[in-house]
């Protein structure tokens, strides 16, 4: 089986509790510790198997660490282990895990070397929300119900308002209106990038 560590939690001496994501499914498994094992880290993509145990966690086995070169390149990797931070919270308690998640990891994998990784990032976030049906492509703002023109302000899972009556960012709404039909970030200059990223960041 192939995975993504999304989050591990260390335990006893060195062992720990490792969340595996999928492309169906998060894992809860667990980790004992040995000295020549392949390193476990948040972000890494692993091969491995899982051995069942009776009463307690399945053990973690024969874990193939399956790089990407950019795992090297420290900026990118704290980005990358943000971004594995929100599926960990958006998926923890969900049983039935929906592939998109996985997919959509693999696709900013793929492309985290040569692309702008906030970019990305933003880009994923997008998709998933309309995947959720969470995105609001016809922005009314969420505060007062009218419709938005001209500047928009988003909070968490992009729900769109009135920069006056909520929030503190001032977009332009024709560039957001264009990210969530495209889902592109090419008009979005890379301050506005950092903002909208600060938001993805705060979870789906
Ligand atoms: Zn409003």
């Amino acid at each position: 089986m192939q995975g993504y560590i999304i989050h591990t939690q260390k335990v006893k001496d060195e062992d720990m509790i490792v969340y595996l994501l999928t492309s169906n499914s998060l894992i809860k498994c667990y980790r004992f510790y040995g000295a020549r094992h392949p390193s476990i880290m948040q972000g890494y993509k692993i091969d491995f198997e899982l051995v069942e145990s009776a009463n307690f966690l399945p053990h973690l086995r024969s874990v193939l660490h399956l790089g990407f070169s950019w795992l090297i390149l420290r900026e990118r990797l704290i980005i990358w282990q943000q971004f594995m931070r929100l599926f960990y919270a958006h998926l923890k308690d969900v049983e039935n895990i929906d592939e998109i998640y996985f997919q959509e990891i693999e696709i900013c994998a793929q492309r985290l070397l040569k692309q702008n990784p906030k970019r990305l990032i933003i880009e994923a976030y997008v998709r998933i929300l309309e995947h959720e049906g969470r995105l609001h492509d016809e922005p009314t703002c969420f505060v007062c119900d009218e419709k938005i023109e001209g500047f928009i302000s988003l909070t968490r899972g992009f729900l769109p308002s009135h920069p006056n009556c909520f929030g503190n960012l001032n977009l332009n709404f024709e560039k957001i209106q264009h990210l969530f039909k495209k889902k592109s970030t090419i008009l979005l200059d890379d301050r506005e990038v950092n903002e909208l990223y600060s938001i993805v960041l705060q979870g789906f």
